[in-house]
């Protein structure tokens, strides 16, 4: 299998086509981007957690017989995929009210909400990805009724299996945000989970200290980046320990998980 030329860049991650027909190359960035592009930065080491951590979390819904893009990962940056035909849309999942549903709607902020909520918003920078109804992805074509009823049925068993992921590593998952697409399989399309899951697509917080480990950190200039997606790869059991644990050490410090002593 040979990578070839760019498909296309997107601002976290960018597309190799490959020599084998309906693969391609996900290859992970070390750029950080917020705010519809306004704030941008080069956060060393995130792209290569951030391929781990997806990997992982791909991996174990794909086990729990949920169809994903993920053919496996290659090397520190790069995963092998699906070449997916990605809906144009972004699917949100709300389990605590934070971000831009707090804002909108003036709910207080870390509000525990009875249901997971769903929302549907466009794929579209210039746009800023606006919110939109069901309505207005039927209206407009971005995807069938019937498409949206399977996406639905997968986004409800992937918010359990990872709400349960998380929290047995003391993680509480806030909010998250996924998107999917449509591979041929034999003579038929299927739906699959495209893009990735990570802190980076994840509000992730710690259970008893509430400290954020996603992008907010980069968001809202909390500093700890790094280290904090690093926490999550270490409660996950995919980093090597001695991976600059004097610095995951010190930010461990401030959350409920405590160093074991070797
Ligand atoms: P909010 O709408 O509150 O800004 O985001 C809700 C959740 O979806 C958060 O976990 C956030 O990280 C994720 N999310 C929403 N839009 C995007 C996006 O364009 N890119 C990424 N990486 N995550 C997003």
């Amino acid at each position: 299998m040979n990578k070839g030329k760019k498909l296309y860049e997107g601002k976290a991650k960018i597309i190799y086509e490959t020599s084998e027909k309906g693969l391609v190359v996900q290859h992970f960035k070390d750029d950080a981007t917020a705010f519809n592009n306004l704030k941008k930065a080069n956060v060393e080491g995130k792209g290569v957690l951030n391929n781990r951590i997806s990997e992982h979390i791909l991996s174990n819904i794909s086990q729990c017989g949920i169809k994903t893009h993920l053919v496996k990962r290659l090397n520190m940056r790069e995963q092998l995929i699906k070449h997916a035909e990605i809906f144009p849309l972004e699917f949100i999942v709300r389990n605590i009210a934070t971000g831009s549903l707090s804002k909108r709607l003036g709910i207080a902020d870390g509000t525990i909400l009875e249901e997971p909520l769903f929302e549907y918003c466009l794929k579209d920078d210039d746009l800023g990805d606006p919110l939109i109804a069901k309505e207005h992805i039927y209206a407009f074509g971005w995807a069938k009724e019937d498409e949206i009823k399977e996406i639905d049925k997968m986004t409800f068993r992937i918010n359990d299996i990872l709400q349960g992921m998380f929290r047995g590593v003391g993680i509480k998952l806030v909010d998250f945000k996924l998107e999917y697409g449509k591979v041929w399989n034999k003579d038929k399309q299927e739906i699959v989970l495209a893009d990735e899951i990570s802190p980076d697509t994840c509000r992730l917080w710690d259970i008893k200290s509430e400290r954020k480990l996603d992008k907010d950190r980069f968001r809202k200039d909390l500093g700890n980046i790094v280290q904090a997606y690093q926490e999550v790869a270490r409660r996950l059991g995919i980093m090597p320990e001695e991976t600059n644990i004097s610095e995951v050490k010190e930010f461990a410090k401030t959350t409920s998980i405590k160093f074991k002593k070797k």
